[in-house]
């Protein structure tokens, strides 16, 4: 009997799409003329890393307490973690709108996602591998593992779907895993409803 090729079946994705783009969704209100700012220290970014279990609560005190003791190190690596941020919400902007990433863009994710992996090591994890930072206590190992997040992403077909929300206000980061493609709002109760409601009454007031 003659061997039909059979496309391999997709993988459970194992790429946190949702968490990198929590990371760029730290700058929020993006399209108003004032963002907010949720990464305003070296202690937001890893409260933050802590939330989303990119290091867990121990690893995140030691952090806390290297910072204190190097402050300006734990600056120059939040304003590295903001470049990082700023040029993967390039990329989500490009795929958005279907254009092409600038080289700008593409040389600060290659040059994160080179740290992020030259400062990891393998270890076995359930039947197969995991990198993990070889450092734990390093100032920039939150930036290591946000860059090894983002490393799965950028890669895979996932980052195709990153849409941004369409509330007018709202910019949020999101992956469309609808059928059609058709979902436009981060959060329907948030951003969708209410920018209907602010679309019928302008709509009312003309
Ligand atoms: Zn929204």
């Amino acid at each position: 009997m003659a061997k039909t090729a059979r496309p391999a079946p997709l993988p459970a994705e194992p790429v946190d799409a949702d968490r990198v783009l929590a990371f760029i969704n730290t700058l929020s209100s993006r399209p108003t003329a004032a963002p907010v700012e949720h990464l305003d220290s070296y202690e937001a970014l890893v409260a933050w890393a802590r939330e989303q279990h990119l290091v867990s609560a121990a690893a995140a005190e030691r952090l806390a307490g290297e910072a204190r003791k190097h402050p300006h190190q734990a600056a120059a690596v939040l304003a590295r973690a903001k470049d990082f941020r700023e040029a993967l919400n390039g990329l989500a902007a490009a795929i958005d709108t279907e254009r092409q990433p600038s080289a700008d863009v593409l040389k600060t994710i290659g040059e994160c996602l080179a740290s992020a992996y030259a400062n990891g090591r393998l270890v076995p994890h359930e039947g197969a591998l995991q990198w993990v930072a070889s450092a734990e206590d390093d100032l920039e190992r939150v930036l290591w593992e946000i860059g090894r997040a983002a490393g799965r992403l950028v890669v895979s077909p996932r980052l195709a779907r990153v849409r941004a929300c369409a509330a007018s206000d709202c910019g949020w980061w999101f992956v469309d895993d609808t059928k059609n493609r058709s979902r436009r709002w981060c959060d329907m109760t948030l951003c969708g409803n209410r920018e209907k409601l602010r679309r019928f009454r302008s709509k009312g007031s003309k």
